[in-house]
């Protein structure tokens, strides 16, 4: 599933091609993907600017000219492509977004959906995300108050999207290995010092992601060599089986709820000792 850095480097993309450009066409193939009547949906949408796009956690905000926001979540499988006709990738198209001769593809969107709200509707469809972990009011006294008041699991915290937003399966995982911990580790049993270290790791992963576009495979638009080489930089993160490239251990894969974490179980200790 995309999450903050891929969400980012959609935002920062899409920012390149369509901000400022009026959408001409739309074509929905799925209307579960949408939230109203799809003649109202066309009608409040066609002909509109598309003035600015935001990003919180992982949704993306594309606001128009005449108000409403397209409130998109892209969910477990989906993905977006820009791009010409002709250039269309080979898959089910749920939604299209014409800009003249260019095209915004939705594809992929099974849980995934674009809705349209006011901005105050938007603004309370996303009133329980925790705060933006990249944010400058997100300080390490903020975080270090907010992980205090939580038990269990790491990793089951670091997925709720109340906690922190924007943070999912790939990032929990990778932001742990960085900063050494264990993301089986219940949160009781991490050091101040382990906090400490996985604020900064936080940041440091979730930037160098966005730099290198995210880890989703497919291309945001022909010729697109940025987005999706973050997956090779990814030390644990589907790894099973594979080699440790810092101590050479094989990386382990265990599920906590359900999910696939995977770690080092010789970088990443119960107790810490030191990382070279
Ligand atoms: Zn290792």
């Amino acid at each position: 599933m995309p999450e903050l850095p891929e969400m980012e480097n959609y935002r920062i993309l899409l920012n390149q091609k369509i901000i400022g450009q009026t959408i001409t066409d739309i074509q929905i193939n799925r209307e579960k993907s949408i939230n109203i009547n799809a003649d109202l949906f066309k009608k409040t949408v066609l002909n509109q600017k598309v003035v600015n796009i935001h990003r919180r956690g992982k949704h993306l905000l594309f606001q128009l000219q005449n108000g409403p926001i397209l409130l998109l979540h892209l969910m477990l499988g989906g993905w977006m492509f820009f791009g010409t006709e002709d250039d269309k990738p080979k898959r089910t198209i749920q939604i299209r977004l014409s800009f003249d001769k260019s095209q915004l593809y939705f594809i992929g969107l099974r849980l995934g959906y674009l809705h349209l709200y006011s901005p105050a509707e938007a603004e309370q469809k996303l009133s329980h995300l925790g705060p933006e972990p990249l944010a400058a009011e997100f300080t390490l006294q903020e975080f270090l108050k907010r992980i205090s008041s939580r038990h269990g699991r790491l990793k089951t915290t670091l997925l709720d999207q109340k906690f922190i937003a924007g943070i999912g399966n790939c990032y929990s995982t990778e932001i742990c290995f960085h900063a050494g911990i264990l993301p089986t580790k219940d949160i009781d049993d991490i050091s101040e010092t382990e906090r400490v270290r996985f604020y900064h790791s936080m940041q440091v992963i979730l930037l160098e992601a966005i730099k290198y576009g995210g880890y989703l495979e497919n291309p945001f638009f022909k010729g697109d060599t940025l987005t999706g080489s973050f997956y090779e930089l990814c030390q644990v993160y589907d790894r099973e089986g594979e080699k440790c490239r810092r101590c050479g251990s094989t990386i382990v894969m265990e599920l906590i709820s359900s999910r696939k974490t995977f770690y080092c179980p010789n970088c990443q200790k119960k107790t810490r000792s030191s990382i070279s």
